[in-house]
């Protein structure tokens, strides 16, 4: 430790804004900058795929690798997007178009990043020693297995999850091939179900275990919740716990925001219906001021709720609201969303893709955000919504249960309320809520109330850098 900043090794299988196909990339890339602000210097270590490698304009090499995984290897410190990087540069792993994952060798393409992320927490790297390492989801879940079975000199761990639904489970052959000992294949060890669990060899051995909410830290230990680890999680549980996201809020403001028609702050919603109309355009809809325009920013996914959601519209669209919905994923359900728009036109817009400026301005926009998630580790899109007062209709799970503040009538007479909530995550009680909303939506003075109270709650990451930074201290200290 150098003086009393902090050195963190954080192991990232994307980041913002170089890559991103979720909530992972925005922690990854906006929580190093508030843990600087706690005299935490981060660096993340992250996969040299073709769009983090053309982002590299400095090339400092400070480990080589002759044979990682069947190829040769470098990695490389960079600054790049205000983020201090190693970028794993392993071109017969990373270096091919399509998808971050779901390719064959994923196996051996993210125990390659934990590896080297093993490596370098030894002090494998040039100049670089960490006092700590930080592993995100299964594509990291290795490195503290590699750590355990060296047996050296090792930093504290800390593994962190932010979907359990993503387990990276492989097949047990490979336990040689990925450099683990035939001892490792047990139950105290790798072994999960009879295949090598990466994410469970992250929770077996990391020193301690966080994830994205409170309410999610909870679930996970329960068998509904667990997804087939909630016995180790429990084992385990004096070791976890939950820490809420939060969302960049110099990206994510109103007052400056450089996708919207209209800025504006809390004392300037009426500026918000220029966002409105602007959207209204963009996704054919009517352009009606006074329609409850709910917007929708999703991957289209079982866990997202979103069939749940087309099963509720005729609710919606027979008060007189719209929908526009941003989202990409499930081909059925882009199918069922797309022939819904079809058959009402003006009234359902839908675009397909991956959008960012798109999103920013829906949240600009819409007087709603649904985010009916069957489980939700934590959520972004709701702290956004948030933030943007674009009040969030939710299901009452994991993140969202611990970030929205039903407007039930003892929220709204408090004036604390600041979307809906609804539960359990079923056809029939989002319809009740968004009846709710309806109703709400005709007191304009009230819905203002709600949404200045939205716009003042505290979604940055202030409160919850301070935990974390506590968290490695005292792991670094007792090291
Ligand atoms: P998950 O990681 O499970 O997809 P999160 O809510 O944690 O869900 O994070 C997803 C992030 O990606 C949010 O900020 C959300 O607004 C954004 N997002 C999701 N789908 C899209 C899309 N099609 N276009 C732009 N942004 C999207």
């Amino acid at each position: 430790m150098s003086g009393s900043q902090l050195l963190v090794l954080s192991v990232v299988p994307e980041i913002f804004p170089l890559v991103k196909t979720g909530g992972l990339a925005d922690v990854a890339g906006s929580l190093p900058r508030a843990l600087a602000a706690e005299g935490i210097a981060v660096h993340s270590l992250v996969p040299g795929y073709p769009a983090v490698v053309a982002a590299l304009a400095l090339r400092d090499e400070v480990l080589r690798i002759d044979d990682l995984f069947g190829g040769a290897a470098c990695v490389v410190g960079t600054r790049a997007a205000g983020l201090d990087l190693f970028v794993l540069d392993a071109p017969h792993l990373f270096d091919r178009p399509g998808a971050l994952y779901g390719h064959p060798d994923d196996a051996q393409r993210f125990a390659a990043l934990s590896w080297t992320a093993a490596a370098m927490a030894q002090g494998a790297a040039t100049g670089f020693v960490p006092d700590l390492l930080h592993a995100h989801d299964w594509q990291a879940g290795l490195a503290a297995a590699y750590l355990h079975y060296d047996g050296g000199e090792r930093p504290p761990t800390v593994m962190t999850v932010h979907n359990l639904a993503f387990q990276g489970q492989f097949p047990a052959h490979l336990l040689g091939p990925l450099r683990l000992p035939s001892a490792a294949f047990s139950i105290d060890g790798v072994e999960y179900y009879g295949d090598i669990g990466f994410l469970k060899a992250g929770l077996r051995f990391s020193d301690r275990i966080t994830t994205v909410s409170p309410g999610y830290a909870e679930e996970i230990r329960t068998a509904a919740g667990g997804m087939g680890l909630d016995g180790l999680l429990r084992a385990r549980g004096d070791m976890l716990a939950g820490f809420l996201n939060g969302i960049d809020t110099s990206v994510w403001d109103p007052a400056t925001d450089p996708a919207l028609a209209a800025q504006y702050d809390a004392e300037r919603l009426q500026r918000r219906a220029a966002n409105k109309a602007a959207l209204q355009s963009i996704f054919g809809l009517a352009g009606e001021p006074d329609a409850l325009l709910v917007g929708v920013i999703s991957r289209l996914a079982y866990q997202k709720g979103m069939d749940l959601l087309a099963a509720s519209l005729p609710v919606l669209l027979s008060g007189g609201g719209q929908l526009a919905l941003l989202g990409g994923g499930d081909h059925d359900l882009m199918d069922r969303f797309a022939a819904v728009a079809r058959a009402n036109v003006g009234r359902v817009g839908v675009r397909f893709g991956y959008d960012e400026t798109l999103a920013h301005l829906i949240q600009g926009a819409a007087d709603v955000i649904a985010v009916p998630s069957r489980f939700e580790p934590c959520g972004l899109t709701q702290l956004c919504a948030l933030r943007y007062g674009a009040l969030p209709l939710v299901a009452r799970v994991g993140g969202l249960a611990d970030t929205v503040i039903d407007a039930n009538e003892m929220a709204l007479e408090a004036q604390v309320a600041t979307g809906f909530q609804f539960a359990p995550a079923a056809v029939e009680p989002l319809e009740a809520a968004i009846r709710r909303a309806c109703r709400l939506w005709r007191d304009q003075r009230l819905w203002r109330t709600m949404q200045r109270n939205a716009m003042a709650a505290d979604v940055g990451w202030g409160r919850t850098a301070g935990c974390y930074a506590a968290l490695y201290r005292q792991l670094a200290s007792v090291r």
